[in-house]
């Protein structure tokens, strides 16, 4: 309760650090000292971006193996761990594909900015290329450059390890699990540092490019709300109807308590015992559900892989960048993973955006424009990353119920 109260008010301080912002920055901006904004105010905001960066490499690296230890129960719960899991990554993808098809629809609406001194460069777009790079040669330069794809593959064989060596990785994995903890909490306190970062970043936003830049933000915002709504009536409905024999009109009505929880709590762990409930009376199995839904909180972000598909596109054309099929692909491939380590909290995807921007070369600053109303844009992935979970445990209970009917009908 305390912890719900003190996020709000974190919240309600980016939104005032938000306004603010955009109020210094617009009178700046009319008396002709953007300069000054951007030599006095804005290093404060790169101290703020310079923390998210410094942030990525530590908790992509360490919550991806801890993702992995915890693929050791998937293992334990046999077939409903793998369908389970590949229900979730091919959502994902379709989720992460309708954010950047949406966005290209609406990328005439986003406007270029003015972003003196960029040198900033789309980066490889080789497909080949791109799948070689993936593979790091030197763990140690992986991570100096923050080559967010081979961080990625070196958490992965490292995660398969502690998996493999079973028993005798046990001091590892406890050594993980304890420093998730310690990243976990760094991270909380670079969030609570948002307020100072957005006031900085927006006031030079507002200033440098004039008041015409909050309504793309509206626009921005529109745009994800259409990809959240997308995916949530075609995908949910279409897989609850076709493999979870349930009408979808049914699933979402039932569905309504655990959204509106999402929506305003803005944490998919939080969410977790009402959607346990929710889905349980939706027909969802007892058992099947207390696997699929801890394990979706954890995994399953769709709404999160919508929002970086749609963000990272907005961010790289206000910066002049024209993402190539090879970028879009990559961010395909990061999103996706980067959605299954974003943790269920509040906040957590913007953190994994900027390891998303990283990959293809869009600069993190960016990040700066959307900050403001990040909350809002969370509202809507949380809810969607929530009824994904729910949707999964329906459809997965549909299907074991099946195959015991299958197997009782052979005896
Ligand atoms: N708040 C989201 C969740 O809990 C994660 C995110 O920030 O994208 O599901």
């Amino acid at each position: 309760m305390e912890q719900t109260k003190k996020k709000d008010r974190l919240a309600l301080w980016i939104f005032v650090a938000m306004l603010a912002g955009i109020v210094f920055g617009y009178i700046m901006w009319h008396v002709g000292q953007a300069a000054a904004v951007t030599a006095y105010i804005k290093p404060w905001g790169t101290i703020f971006v310079n923390l998210l960066k410094f942030i990525v490499v530590p908790v992509v690296l360490i919550s991806i193996v801890c993702g992995m230890i915890s693929m050791d129960d998937v293992k334990k719960v046999g077939s409903v761990g793998w369908k389970t899991v590949v229900y979730y990554m091919v959502t994902t993808l379709i989720a992460i594909i309708i954010g950047l098809v949406v966005a290209n629809l609406f990328k005439g609406a986003f406007p270029i900015l003015e972003t003196s001194g960029l040198e900033y460069e789309a980066k490889s777009s080789n497909f080949m290329d791109t799948i070689v790079n993936i593979f790091p040669s030197n763990m140690w330069s992986a991570f100096v450059s923050a080559n967010m794809l081979q961080v990625i593959v070196i958490a992965l064989l490292f995660g398969a390890g502690i998996l493999v060596a079973g028993d005798k990785a046990i001091h590892a994995k406890s050594l993980i699990e304890s420093l998730n903890e310690v990243v976990m909490a760094v991270m909380m306190f670079i969030i609570k540092l948002t307020p100072i970062g957005v006031f900085c970043l927006m006031a030079d936003t507002v200033a440098v490019n004039g008041p015409q830049i909050v309504g793309s933000l509206l626009i921005v915002l529109a745009v994800a709300y259409l990809g959240y709504i997308i995916h949530l009536l075609v995908v949910y409905s279409v897989a609850v109807k076709t493999m979870g024999g349930l009408s979808p009109l049914q699933f979402f009505m039932g569905m309504i308590p655990a959204m509106i929880f999402a929506f305003t709590s803005t944490s998919s762990v939080a969410t977790l015992p009402l959607n346990k409930e929710c889905s349980e009376k939706l027909g969802a199995d007892k058992d099947v559900a207390s696997f699929v839904l801890p394990l979706g909180a954890t995994i399953n972000m769709d709404g999160t892989a919508i929002y970086m598909g749609v963000t990272s596109l907005f961010i790289a054309t206000c910066y002049g960048i024209d993402l190539t099929i090879g970028n879009m692909l990559s961010i395909v491939l990061t999103a996706t993973l980067a959605s299954i380590g974003t943790a269920g909290v509040s906040g957590a995807g913007m953190i994994m955006l900027a390891m998303v921007l990283q990959s293809v070369g869009i600069p993190v600053e960016g990040i700066a424009l959307i900050v403001g109303v990040d909350k809002l844009f969370d509202m809507g992935r949380t809810t969607l990353n929530i009824v994904g979970d729910a949707s999964c445990a329906i459809v997965v209970s549909n299907w074991e119920r099946k195959k015991q009917e299958r197997l009782t009908a052979k005896k």
